[in-house]
């Protein structure tokens, strides 16, 4: 590996030489992998059964969802990766468990009755926002808001939040500078970085190609600029959680000075991994820092006018239970959990939203007009699914495969007509319409498992 001069410079200055040269040694070695079970889908005494098929080498001593596996498989031919059921992630970055013991569980009121208010600021593709959704469990009534800048990044991080299967999420495309209007809103705000990857060096030859002391200086000076954008956001009291896939201190340790000493905030936490070691993936840095002052009650944001684009929809709806407030979008009904519907309308109304709660059903006119209603991929995979609403078939791997690339199917003659939720593995994969001597497929296009098997 070609690493630039500057940057082993840099190393040995921060480290000594005998670390650094550990460090760049354990650079060339082989990436491992890793990933995070999603608890609201395969828990307890079924995880070993549901995970078999994979190599697993051992748990993540940071993340009690988290396996370490001993080599790579062929996660685009998993169906259970395709139903949510675990997330393709790097061991360090779930330092972010790490959060839990600094935001207050103690607390019954929080817990069971106001919630948290979360925001992943930098959240594509979405390992940290599913992570972060899964720890937030435990706080009834919480919302929390996976945000990203990159119009094509964030639509990927809302198939994978979908996919995760909670109905307390908005994901938006937004500036960090586009928060204004959430003052004092968050509880918890998580900002991963953009950075110089010098920890993503051994996994991505470009990170090495694309590096410059003149970067990390820019890189450095860009990270300060988001955090003081998104920091009126942030309640008194609240927690930030700031990281980077990089090495060096002027990204770092010194941007967390920065952010201590000028926009007032304490330390709690630090942490960097290098990559390689006992229990790290890549290399990554991670700080939590509370904000000063006295915790105070959020103020929650008000819908300025009616939402024109939402109309409600009273009808009784089968596939989801009766905790849900129903609206109409255009042609999708969206469900929403009905303690935080108003608030996180109101959400819709301040950000650029790509997702926000649930899509249960689609509407298509039927050929005479009457409105035919289709229920929804996103559901069957969410929390919200009214389970047993839906007739079910157990799949096969082979179909299950078939199923994600599109291919044809039949089902057995017995088999119910109308929509039938397939599993695999007993989860939830997806829908087909049974008209008998064929099905239609509703696994959503952009999902399609395209090559070889
Ligand atoms: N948190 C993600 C995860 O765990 O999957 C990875 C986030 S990645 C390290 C940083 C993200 O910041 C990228 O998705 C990138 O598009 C976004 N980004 C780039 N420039 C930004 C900016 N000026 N403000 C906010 N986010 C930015």
């Amino acid at each position: 590996m070609n690493l630039p001069e500057e940057f082993i410079e840099l190393l040995k200055n921060d480290l000594g030489e005998t670390k650094a040269s550990e460090v760049i040694s354990d650079m060339a070695k082989e990436p491992s992998v890793a990933i995070r079970i999603n608890p609201s889908k395969i828990e307890g005494d079924k995880i070993a059964e549901m995970l078999d098929h994979l190599p697993i080498k051992g748990n993540i001593p940071h993340c009690p969802a988290g396996y370490f596996l001993s080599e790579r498989p062929s996660f685009t031919f998993d169906p259970v990766f395709h139903s949510g059921g675990y997330y393709v992630q790097d061991a360090s970055s779930m330092i972010i468990e790490k959060l839990l013991e600094f935001i207050p569980s103690q607390n019954e009121e929080i817990k069971e009755e106001r919630g948290l208010r979360a925001l992943d600021l930098c959240a594509a593709p979405g390992g940290k926002s599913t992570h972060l959704i899964s720890l937030l469990e435990g706080y009834k009534n919480s919302i929390i808001v996976c945000n990203e800048v990159i119009k094509s990044r964030a639509t990927i991080l809302a198939e994978n939040i979908a996919k995760w299967g909670y109905p307390n999420v908005c994901v938006t495309n937004n500036d960090p500078s586009e928060f204004t209007s959430l003052e004092k809103y968050f509880d918890i705000i998580l900002v991963d970085a953009p950075c110089s990857g010098e920890g993503m060096f051994r996994k991505d030859e470009r990170a090495i190609q694309e590096w410059s002391l003149e970067n990390v200086k820019l890189c450095a000076q860009r990270q300060r600029r988001i955090v003081a954008d998104i920091w009126p956001a942030l309640t008194d009291g609240g927690v930030i959680a700031y990281s980077t896939c990089t090495l060096n201190r002027m990204e770092d340790e010194e941007n967390v000075e920065w952010i201590c000493n000028e926009l007032g905030g304490k330390l709690l936490y630090q942490r960097r991994f290098y990559p390689g070691g006992e229990e790290a993936g890549e290399g990554l840095f991670f700080a939590l820092i509370k904000k000063d002052g006295e915790y105070t009650q959020r103020e929650e944001p008000r819908q300025k006018r009616q939402n024109k684009n939402l109309t409600k929809f009273t009808s009784q709806i089968e596939f989801i239970g009766e905790q849900y407030t129903l609206l109409k979008k255009r042609d999708i009904l969206k469900g929403y959990p009905k303690d935080l519907a108003e608030e996180m309308i109101a959400i819709e109304g301040k950000l650029r939203v790509l997702l926000s709660g649930v899509a249960v059903a689609e509407f298509i006119e039927s050929k005479r007009g009457e409105p035919i209603i289709i229920p929804h991929t996103d559901l069957i995979q969410s929390k919200a699914y009214k389970k047993g609403s839906l007739p079910e078939y157990e799949i096969s791997l082979q179909q299950a495969i078939a199923f994600l690339k599109k291919e044809p199917m039949v089902l057995p003659p017995d088999s119910k007509k109308g929509y039938i939720l397939l599993t695999y593995k007993s989860l939830p994969l997806g829908l087909v319409k049974n008209l008998g001597n064929r099905t239609n497929n509703l696994w959503p296009n952009s999902r399609r498992i395209l090559k070889g098997g």
